[in-house]
């Protein structure tokens, strides 16, 4: 289990199948359902989707994980492993990713497209601009942006409180300069000066729009009810006010076709839109999801973050609006970062210690727990890592199966497919038994405020939540306004259940403060803000950015 070769060698040494010979072999597409973008990338058209509608699904498994750590966990690598595996396997596959943002890329985190042989290609396009989805939807947030100062400007006819403008503006970059600002300076010409700031694109109520979207009209009419700002007695105004929604749309009309790629082992990809796990859902377009059910026998789709997180959103928004329902849920592990959990430092993790392997397991634990919790069947996938032993190894397996879940190892990373040939059967396995029988954590017409303890308390085994006044009263206000039915997405850190990130493991009786509440009112959620959430990353010391270039042959080096 090594790899002498970066992600980017192997991805650039791939020998890569034209896409629309890929589709109609793999998939059955034809020629004519596609519109190629170069070679390599595809978007299926949206006739064709609509075409599917009356087929059978196929069965949808679900990738999540353990609560990340700095050590990586490999979701995403899982997803593309296990989804090669089921074909290796005989069985006829696909996976539906999110598209990676540039800030990350440039930033800390790097490229979003599998890892090792467990990867998408054409990798540079997908990590790079890819299709130009995100182009598209920020130009669409932009678009609205604009059309409430040019409202403003020209008499503000549906009286906009300068002050309480709700809709910031976005771009597809990590640049903390851009968070707090001043707009409109430089006199009369200009428009009237207001507060105002930059989020990151996949931060944007456009792109969780753009990713919970049924078809065209439904993503125009949620476009159209977001709220852009508040006029002083505190009526909404909403984007189909400024008649946005409209344009908006039609900026946004080929981006939302989904986007058809290869895996290394030529397996077929969908990759599609890519919210926040944070401030939105997490996880890939609802568009890609249902069409790939159409297509494919099995589908493999990640979820962002944790099982906490983005497991438990992906199931009470993703699915709750959209009648999907996985068959299995693969929750990846590494033995790395459960010794992390079990309080081992970054630096001594490739020391075999099975004391604190043992501590961290009530981490794994408690999100099979979960898992099950929604009626879910899961599998436990441990992503191998070289410096994994084979007492480690047996650990967690033997203590799985006192669980009565089937942990396998899966060494995709350095093998492709066939290295997760045996999470493939017991995911075959899993989704066979037919014992998954989804069920939501909350019915939609509960209070909000109890909706969010319900989380707290069922999922994070929180004592309670801790909502000031105020915070109730916003909620009481949405409620109120016709937005009691909604789900919450909560907005917290990843790296723990409780809301300290250094709290590892599988902490109890803690509060989870809610220390604000947002309407998302196109995106038909509200976001409940559980501790600081960044919407507008900023870069390290030394990112990324400082080793990505590209030589007079015109090949990319350095992303990751
Ligand atoms: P996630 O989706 O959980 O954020 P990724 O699948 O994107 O994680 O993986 C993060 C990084 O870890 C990638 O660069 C990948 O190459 C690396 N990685 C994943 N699995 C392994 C492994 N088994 N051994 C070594 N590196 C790995
Ligand atoms: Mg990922």
């Amino acid at each position: 289990h090594t790899n002498p070769k970066t992600d980017i060698q192997i991805a650039q040494e791939a020998i890569k199948r034209p896409i629309m010979e890929l589709a109609k072999e793999k998939l059955g597409i034809a020629p004519e359902n596609l519109d190629p973008y170069g070679h390599y990338k595809a978007k299926v058209s949206m006739d064709y989707v609509k075409s599917l509608k009356d087929k059978p699904n196929g069965k949808l498994i679900l990738v999540s994980a353990i609560s990340p750590t700095p050590a990586g966990e490999g979701k995403t690598t899982t997803t593309v492993g296990l989804t090669d595996a089921l074909n290796h396997i005989g069985k006829k596959a696909m996976l539906c990713l999110r598209e990676p943002s540039l800030g990350p890329s440039f930033g800390m985190k790097g490229g979003a497209a599998g890892g090792g042989y467990a990867q998408v290609v054409p990798m540079e396009d997908i990590n790079l601009h890819f299709t130009g989805d995100f182009h598209a939807i920020g130009a669409a947030h932009n678009l609205l942006s604009a059309l409430i100062d040019n409202h403003i400007y020209w008499g503000n006819a549906l009286g906009i409180d300068g002050r309480r403008v709700a809709w910031r503006r976005a771009i597809d970059m990590n640049d903390r300069s851009l968070r707090q600002m001043v707009s409109s300076l430089g006199g009369v010409a200009n428009g009237f000066p207001r507060e105002d700031g930059f989020d990151i694109t996949v931060a944007s109520e456009v792109m969780a729009i753009f990713c919970l979207a049924k078809d065209l009209e439904d993503l125009k009419t949620r476009l159209g009810n977001i709220i852009v700002a508040y006029t002083r007695d505190r009526k909404p105004v909403r984007a189909a006010d400024l008649k946005a929604h409209g344009p908006m749309a039609v900026l946004l009309k080929d981006a939302l076709a989904p986007n058809l790629v290869q895996t290394l082992e030529g397996t077929p990809a969908f990759i599609h839109g890519g919210p926040f796990a944070n401030i939105a859902h997490g996880c890939n377009s609802v568009l890609a999801t249902t069409t790939a059910l159409k297509l494919a026998d099995y589908v493999v789709t990640e979820a962002g973050f944790g099982a906490d997180l983005g497991g438990e959103k992906f199931i009470d928004i993703k699915c709750r609006k959209t009648g999907l329902k996985p068959d299995a849920v693969v929750l990846v592990a590494t033995i790395r970062a459960l010794k992390m959990h079990g309080g081992v430092k970054k630096e001594d993790l490739k020391t075999e210690n099975l004391k604190a392997l043992e501590v961290g397991m009530s981490n794994l634990q408690r999100h099979v727990e979960n898992v099950q919790k929604f009626g879910l069947v899961p599998v436990v996938s441990i992503n191998r890592f070289s410096a994994d032993t084979d007492a480690e190894i047996a650990l967690v397996k033997s203590a799985c199966a006192k669980l009565g879940v089937e942990a396998v190892m899966a060494d995709h990373w350095a093998e492709g497919g066939k290295g997760a040939a045996d999470v493939a059967r017991a995911v075959v396995k899993a989704v066979d038994s037919g014992k998954s029988n989804m069920k939501l954590l909350y019915p939609d017409d509960m209070p909000l405020v109890e909706k969010i303890r319900t989380i707290a308390k069922e999922i994070y085994r929180a004592r309670d939540i801790a909502i000031a006044k105020p915070v109730q009263d916003q909620l009481a206000s949405f409620e109120a306004m016709g937005f009691g039915k909604v789900p919450v997405c909560i907005a917290k850190t990843q790296y723990s259940f409780s809301t300290n990130p250094d709290s590892k493991a599988a902490p109890n009786d803690h509060v989870v403060t809610v220390r604000e509440v947002r309407l998302s009112a196109g995106a038909e959620f509200v976001v409940a803000v559980c501790g600081d959430i960044m919407t507008m990353p900023g870069l390290p010391k030394v990112p990324a950015a400082n080793s990505i270039d590209i030589g007079p042959d015109g090949k990319i080096v350095g992303l990751f």
